[in-house]
């Protein structure tokens, strides 16, 4: 019985395992560790990850991605006649997580540690422990992104005594995080973040420029084109992160549109999007506990290797910015530092980590009976590191009032008709004379996010509660048709047997002359190509075709060379050469 951590992205998932004081990432059946969460439905069945990625293109209407963004919400998914919640969608990328896993540790895994966006508020973290129950796993424990990216960074570098800011920017989501580090304790002391900005707006300011430049309207594309155009925009955009021009090629209405990007340009494209998110580092600032004092940048996130935006933070903050060498898997990493934490193993046994509520707990209350809106009285401000309680007392606003009923809320607004309502308590209290009789609200935050309301009236009543979203409480016959739906999902296994004509192809490499050698190079990256293409359709071919250009290679690199023949021939005598 396995526990693995998860980090469930937006447009990637990853997972990894703490074993034997190391962190190992698990690689997908693509020998990949990024699992892109994408969901398609085919004539075979629900696939999840490369193979479903790549039909975002060949087949949009029957693929979903990005529903991390939507998780929580009752936004419907309909892929091939079906219809799914974003949760159930996640479910499918955990299963296909949970499986690879399995595979690769040879044994079941029941448990597991899952991250989430600090901004994620409590209808969207029930969601995703919902995905993981549907899924078939428990969740030991919710983590949020930026905690675990700070613990990466901290287990990873030069330890010094003072703030990191944490600037998580993935495909869909940004996080920032402003985290203390003071000996080994890591606590993070302030949060902001932008569940809609992400790697894809980039891809996106980048299409629109495409676009204007060459003078064609967006919505004259068709679907496809459309979503070539996005696939052009991040090839690019990827590709600028390692070199200094990318170029973009589009055909439409038999015309070929280009544009050639660089990292200045990309600077120019970008800026709205960089601006956005200077306000939100600016915004996690404001919000710390405590003021400050900033040591170090520290960028994760796939979209962490955008040069241009390294540029940017490197000028606002006047000091360089710390990207890892894989930041995309940092988060992921990071979880499994907390894993090993969790699991008291000596090598970290030494870091704390603390982690602080993302968002204002309160109740809905008035000021006067002529008070038409209720506002919300905050009894656990955001960023309060936790498990915390924290109590407030209040009074019957008119005369002979026999009871007081608390709502409870979650969320920044002033008007609690704006933030989440998670559940109300009420009490009795004794008729008497307004503001005679009281009762006095704790709220009691555990470190899994899990709030526990008890309300204590003055005549001595106590009401306790459990806030749990009501979405969690499936019953065992719900949560069994969920899972039910979700078994469809196929593994994407195409008999690849690509690998051993590789392995073929890599041995007669050796014995190759150098245009064979050519040749042999351009096979197998071919193979390789279609390989992590994810598509069945095209690994087949791809193998079909070089199943007899192998063949060929073989006979011709196993034939005896004929001395004869080749001093027969006139044209080129090496011979001579050799004198
Ligand atoms: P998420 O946390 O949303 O799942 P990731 O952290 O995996 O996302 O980041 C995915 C984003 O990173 C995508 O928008 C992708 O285009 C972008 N990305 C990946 N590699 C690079 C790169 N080399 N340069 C710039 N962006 C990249
Ligand atoms: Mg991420």
């Amino acid at each position: 019985m396995a526990l693995i951590v998860i980090d469930l992205g937006t447009t990637n998932s990853l997972a990894c395992v703490y074993k034997k004081g190391k962190i190992i990432l698990i690689p997908n059946q693509f020998g990949k560790y990024q699992t892109p969460s994408v969901v398609s439905s085919t004539e075979r069945g629900l696939v999840v990850g490369e193979t479903a990625k790549n039909n975002l293109i060949l087949s949009p209407e029957n693929t979903a991605a990005a529903f991390k963004t939507f998780m929580g919400t009752n936004k419907v998914y309909s892929l091939g006649g079906q219809n799914f919640l974003p949760e159930e969608l996640s479910a499918l990328v955990i299963k296909q997580l949970v499986s690879d896993a399995e595979k690769f540790l040879d044994e079941p895994v029941t448990e597991a540690i899952i991250s989430v966006p600090a901004y994620f508020n409590d209808s969207q973290r029930c969601a995703t422990k919902l995905a993981a129950q549907m899924a078939g796993v428990n969740v030991e424990r919710l983590i949020n992104e930026p905690s675990a990216a700070a613990l990466y960074h901290q287990l990873n570098y030069e330890k010094k005594d003072g703030c990191i800011i944490v600037i998580d920017f993935g495909g869909g989501t940004l996080d920032v995080s402003i985290v203390e580090c003071f000996e080994n304790i890591v606590e993070i002391i302030g949060i902001a973040g932008d569940n809609h900005l992400g790697g894809n707006d980039v891809d996106n300011a980048i299409a629109m420029f495409f676009c204007s430049q060459n003078e064609i309207s967006f919505d004259s594309l068709n679907n496809e084109e459309k979503a070539i155009l996005y696939k052009q925009a991040e090839k690019a955009k990827i590709s600028l992160s390692s070199n200094d021009t990318a170029t973009m090629v589009l055909l439409t209405q038999n015309k070929e549109y280009r544009l050639i990007l660089t990292n200045k340009l990309m600077a120019e494209i970008c800026g709205g999007l960089f601006e956005r998110i200077r306000k939100i580092i600016n915004q996690a600032v404001k919000n710390c506990s405590r003021r400050p004092i900033i040591n170090d940048l520290v960028l994760v996130g796939g979209s962490a290797q955008i040069i241009a935006l390294q540029n940017y933070l490197s000028d606002l903050f006047d000091r360089q910015v710390h990207v890892s060498p894989n930041p995309g898997n940092a988060i992921a990493l990071g979880i499994g530092v907390y894993a090993g934490i969790k699991l008291r193993d000596e090598e970290i046994q030494d870091i704390v980590m603390t982690d602080v509520c993302p968002f204002s707990l309160g109740v809905g209350a008035r000021h006067s009976t002529e008070d038409k809106t209720v506002y919300m009285e905050t009894i656990i401000p955001r960023s309060t590191m936790l498990p915390c309680a924290k109590e407030k007392t209040f009074y019957t606003l008119y005369d002979g009032q026999t009871a007081l009923n608390f709502k409870i809320y979650q969320g920044e607004q002033y008007y609690v008709e704006n933030n989440l309502e998670l559940g109300e308590v009420t009490v009795g209290v004794n008729p008497d004379k307004a503001g005679n009789q009281w009762a006095k609200v704790t709220f009691m935050y555990d470190i899994n996010g899990i709030l526990c309301v008890s309300v204590k009236s003055c005549t001595g009543e106590v009401k306790e509660k459990e806030i749990v979203n009501e979405k969690l409480h499936l019953s065992r016959e719900e949560l069994e048709k969920s899972k039910e739906k979700l078994t469809n999902i196929i593994q994407s296994q195409f008999n690849f047997d690509g690998n051993e004509l590789i392995k073929k192809l890599v041995y007669l490499y050796q014995f190759a002359s150098p245009i064979e050698k050519e040749h042999i190079s351009f096979v197998i990256s071919d193979l390789e190509n279609a390989y992590f293409s994810g598509s069945p359709v095209m690994c087949k071919k791809a193998y079909e075709r070089t199943k007899e250009i192998v063949k060929e290679f073989e006979h011709n690199i196993s034939q005896e060379i004929n001395f004869e023949d080749l001093l027969i021939n006139d044209d080129y005598d090496f011979w001579d050469e050799e004198e």
